[in-house]
């Protein structure tokens, strides 16, 4: 890792260089992703509707974690958030749909009980990546002089926290046990990332609780990192 960021001059206020921009996005790739792409931050949709659909109906993680409805941040903040920012490093991560659509993993993950086939582990692991790569960009944004901040996908009690009763930021003045994992998913802020996806020509299947292996050529989680120009710790 440490030679990958010296790609990136370290330590300055630098205004946006498209070979940094580049060099984010390839990191994405890099570090995991299955594709990446650059785009305005004008271009990231946020829709109060996507935030709503954790709650109505409620999904089971909807009051469970600090990062999802209805905690975290508003769709008006949300939207004033992105318009502090130049662009995005959109990137996604492809999964089996034997995995993303195993016949029972929605029952064990609502349940909390992990399946003998291994297929919770492994999507956790999938969810686990998507959260690494916006948080090893978010570092190599920051080390180049440049605001940063990045949305993940899912929650982040079932990777980071599976076997603990509660969310520790919800209940104890410790805060998070995972501050430099855990983030806000696109969609808990309302972020359409499916239009998103497929304004970048991404083909995308949404996968609900009775969804079958078959019916879907894979799962896609996505995420986005924020870029600007300046230092910007502002959440
Ligand atoms: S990682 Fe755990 S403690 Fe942190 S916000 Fe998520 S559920 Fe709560």
């Amino acid at each position: 890792m440490k030679s990958d960021t010296t790609a990136l001059k370290q330590g300055e206020a630098n205004p946006l260089k498209n070979e940094d921009v580049e060099f984010l996005r390839k990191s994405a790739i890099d570090h995991g992703a299955d594709e990446a792409v650059i785009i305005p931050a004008s271009d990231v949709i946020v829709d109060p509707r996507v935030r709503f659909k954790c709650m109505i109906p409620k999904c089971y993680m909807s009051g469970g974690c600090a990062h999802c409805p209805p905690h975290g941040l508003s769709v008006r903040e949300v939207k004033d958030l992105v318009a502090e920012y130049e662009l995005g490093v959109f990137f996604r991560v492809k999964v089996d749909s034997k995995i993303i659509a195993a016949a029972g993993i929605h029952e064990a993950i609502e349940q909390g009980l992990a399946d003998k086939k291994g297929n919770l582990m492994n999507l956790g692991g999938n969810y686990i990546l998507v959260f690494t790569i916006i948080k090893v960009l978010e570092k190599y944004a920051r080390q180049a002089g440049y605001g940063a901040y990045g949305f993940g996908a899912g929650n982040c009690k079932d990777p980071f926290c599976f076997l603990q009763p509660v969310c520790q930021r919800l209940v104890s003045s410790k805060g998070c046990r995972n501050p430099d994992l855990s983030a806000f998913s696109m969609e808990s802020c309302g972020m359409d990332a499916y239009t998103m996806a497929a304004r970048v020509g991404w083909d995308h299947y949404p996968i609900g609780g009775t969804c079958e292996p078959d019916t879907v050529p894979r799962g896609s989680l996505m995420g986005i990192v924020l870029v600007n120009r300046k230092k910007n710790e502002a959440v």
